[in-house]
């Protein structure tokens, strides 16, 4: 389903997150006003598509409010041609957005721990027209080894630590994007590999994220 006016929309709120420095460089605001949102979004929250805010997408999930996906996309400085891990495919929006930058030559694997979650961001990307996204369900607490290492990491769910496979499969040179903490408010933190491996941590402030389920996750729950 599309909604009226959805471009003039997408363009007043890309405007508003670049007012607000959520948006900085040319290729996010480009990618982001490519992507329309409302194809990512069940039909009964559609009229909300273009507000700053997180929404239901079904099994208590949601998908990522924008200015956290300007932010998190902002923060992995993706190049094109980059391999990227994202935990969490929900319902593909951000995997969609990371897909545009990276482009042709890039690759994203996205891991969904629910099937039915992992079905609907498949169809949501064909109606987008995105190709170059390989979804697998899994327990993306474990990272993905068949396709690592990966040039970028992006984890869309809340975990206690930052998972033992993650920093295995990250680049020497990589990045990966986490918000760690309680089930209920996390700090967003910006994970470093350097060529000789060793890792540097910077913690870019508070975020409240659903939680990560799984093996380095939390342990039960939705
Ligand atoms: N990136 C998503 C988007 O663009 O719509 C938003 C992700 S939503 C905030 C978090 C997602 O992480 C949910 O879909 C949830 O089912 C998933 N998740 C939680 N634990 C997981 C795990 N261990 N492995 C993979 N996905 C997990």
């Amino acid at each position: 389903m599309r909604i009226l006016g959805s471009e003039e929309k997408r363009k007043e709120l890309i405007d508003e997150l670049k007012a607000k420095g959520y948006i900085i460089s040319k290729k996010v605001e480009e990618a982001m006003l490519s992507v329309p949102r409302e194809l990512f979004i069940p039909d009964n929250k559609i009229m909300y598509a273009y507000e700053d805010q997180p929404l239901e997408i079904g099994l208590g999930q949601t998908i990522s409010a924008p200015h956290m996906v300007a932010m998190m996309t902002e923060i992995l400085n993706l190049q094109e041609g980059n391999k990227v891990l994202e935990i969490g495919t929900g319902s593909g929006y951000q995997a969609a957005i990371i897909s545009k930058i990276v482009g042709k030559d890039g690759k994203i694997v996205s891991i969904e721990r629910f099937a039915d979650l992992a079905r609907f961001a498949k169809e949501n990307l064909k109606k987008a027209g995105i190709t170059g996204v390989k979804i697998v369900i899994s327990d993306g607490s474990l990272g993905y080894k068949d396709e690592a290492p990966y040039d970028k990491i992006c984890v869309t769910c809340a975990t206690p630590d930052i998972p033992p496979p993650l920093i295995e499969q990250l680049k020497p040179g990589g990045r990966m994007v986490i918000p760690v903490g309680s089930r209920y408010f996390q700090e967003l933190f910006v994970v470093d590999k350097d060529e000789y491996g060793h890792i540097t941590k910077k913690n870019t402030g508070g975020v409240v994220f659903v939680p990560l389920i799984g093996k380095y996750g939390f342990k039960y729950g939705i």
